[in-house]
């Protein structure tokens, strides 16, 4: 195996989840994060008056606490649920739906098999075909597009893949949840089985004491402040990395960074190309404070009206009332958007104020139960299927091109994925990463180029 270390490019729970397994391995690494602290989309915060919040991610399973090593600092998750609202109501999700007739008739509809059932070309196809049209039209779709920002027919229906496929295992696993009163995991799990003893947990700290533990005793090998600026590539071999203008070389490269900027960092080869296209959707959260608990008919509510400016509430203390004090709550408002659009460029005031006057039907007296709240916002939050790059997406999730060059994580791999996957995926990968390096023999075909200075 090569003395050269690895380069983990990215401190977020993939590149963490790397540096973790290549410690354990005993195998040298050095791990670039761009900004001054480690955790990524896992970032968590708390304020002087008690409310805490993540950035991203708040539902993780017991299974990856065990796993990481800290399941003994977490709280159980007793509750979980989502609805949708529509025409000034709530409906429970899935099962609630059925109290709007035309949905469960066009459903059944179509699973009587009257409908074609062709090889769908866009998600909006797709849909329609499964769900039915009046579930498709009126929810699955306008969810799914302001989701990604793009119309439905020109998007790639793989994007179902993330989606629970049975109907009848997410009745077993709600089941399961009202009799063990458990957050029984359901739709955050696709590398291992979701299961009634798989339930949400949270950790003391918030959800970034995930990554403080795998960062432990990793310090000596944690560069923090240190964007890769390029990965250098000689035939189809990573050999170096660029960080502060300084050529490091290294035996294999683990990047964490979004697919299409990875594409731009790595020089000497075309093998990329075909994803510097890819798109991601960023959003706007919009982290609002209130008096008053359970104002949301519950935890995550979906809005596929577009009067709206928002697609998603959650109101993250139904689930977890230890994230604010006592008789308060904390409400986040997902709003797509565009790089430098309307709502990227709105001032926090005026989105706050837009986000209070569009909640004033939902919550009565909303403004009144105000308290404060704080803007989040990322150009990188989901990636957008579509058709257009779909054949260059397939080849990209089975390998980069570059045999000592790994893309892993959320961004990395270019998919909407939940952090227990993203865990358990990083080791599988890097495990095989490794045992490919080892089987090519010392130092493999690198061309040693030394440790210099970089002239521009
Ligand atoms: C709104 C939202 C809600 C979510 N909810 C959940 C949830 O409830 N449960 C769940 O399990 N998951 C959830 N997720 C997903 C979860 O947050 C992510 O899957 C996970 O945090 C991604 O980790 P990562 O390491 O792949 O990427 P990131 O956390 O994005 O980390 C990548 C790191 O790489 C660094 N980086 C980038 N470029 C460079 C460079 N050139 N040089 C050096 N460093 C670089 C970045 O600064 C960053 O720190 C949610 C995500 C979003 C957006």
């Amino acid at each position: 195996m090569s003395t050269k270390p690895i380069a983990i490019i990215g401190g977020g729970i993939a590149g963490l989840t790397a540096a973790n397994f290549l410690r354990q391995k005993k195998i040298p690494f050095i791990l670039f994060e761009a900004g001054d602290r480690i955790a990524g989309l896992a970032m968590s915060f708390k304020d002087k008056d008690g409310f805490s919040n993540d950035f991203g991610a708040h539902f993780i399973t017991n299974r990856l606490a065990k796993a990481i090593g800290v399941e003994n600092e977490c709280k159980t998750v007793k509750y979980y649920g989502e609805s949708v609202w529509i025409d000034g109501r709530s409906f429970g999700y899935p099962f609630g739906l059925v109290a709007i007739p035309r949905i469960p008739l066009s459903f059944l509809r179509n699973k009587l098999n009257f409908v074609d059932k062709h090889t769908p070309e866009s998600i909006a196809d797709l849909f329609r075909t499964r769900y039915g049209e009046s579930l498709a039209n009126e929810i699955a779709l306008p969810l799914i597009e302001a989701w990604s920002g793009a119309p439905s027919d020109k998007l790639s229906p793989a994007i179902a893949d993330s989606l629970p496929k049975s109907i009848l295992k997410t009745l077993y696993l709600k089941m399961a949840s009202k009799i063990t009163r458990r957050a029984v995991s359901c739709g955050y799990n696709r590398e291992k089985p979701e299961l009634p003893s798989v339930w949400h947990v949270y950790p003391n700290g918030g959800v970034s004491r995930l990554c403080s533990k795998l960062a432990e005793g990793l310090d000596d090998s944690i560069r923090l402040q240190s964007p890769v600026q390029e990965i250098v590539v000689e035939n189809e071999k990573v050999i170096a990395v660029v960080v502060k203008d300084q050529l490091i070389e290294v035996s294999a490269a683990i990047s964490t960074a979004p697919a299409n900027i990875l594409s731009k960092m790595v020089k000497g080869t075309n093998a990329l190309k075909g994803i510097a296209n890819f798109r991601f959707r960023p959003m706007l959260f919009v982290n609002l404070r209130f008096h008053e608990r359970n104002l949301l008919p519950d935890t995550v509510v979906w809005f596929p009206e577009q009067k709206f400016p928002f697609f998603r509430l959650t109101e993250v203390t139904r689930s977890m009332p230890w994230l604010a004090p006592e008789g308060k709550s904390i409400i986040t408002v997902d709003i797509g958007c565009e790089k430098n659009d309307m709502y990227w460029n709105m001032g926090n005031e005026e989105l706050i104020n837009l986000c209070l006057e569009n909640l004033k039907t939902i919550i009565p007296g909303a403004q009144k139960k105000f308290i404060g709240a704080t803007v989040l916002k990322t150009p990188f939050a989901y990636p957008i299927f579509l058709n257009e790059y779909e054949k260059e997406r397939r080849e990209f999730e089975r390998s980069t091109k570059i045999e000592n060059l790994l893309s892993i994580g959320r961004n990395g791999e270019f998919a909407h994925r939940f952090m227990e996957d993203i865990y358990w995926r990083t080791r599988e990968k890097v495990g095989e990463l490794i045992k490919e390096t080892a089987s090519k023999g010392k130092n493999g075909n690198y061309t040693v180029v030394g440790s210099k200075q970089l002239v521009k």
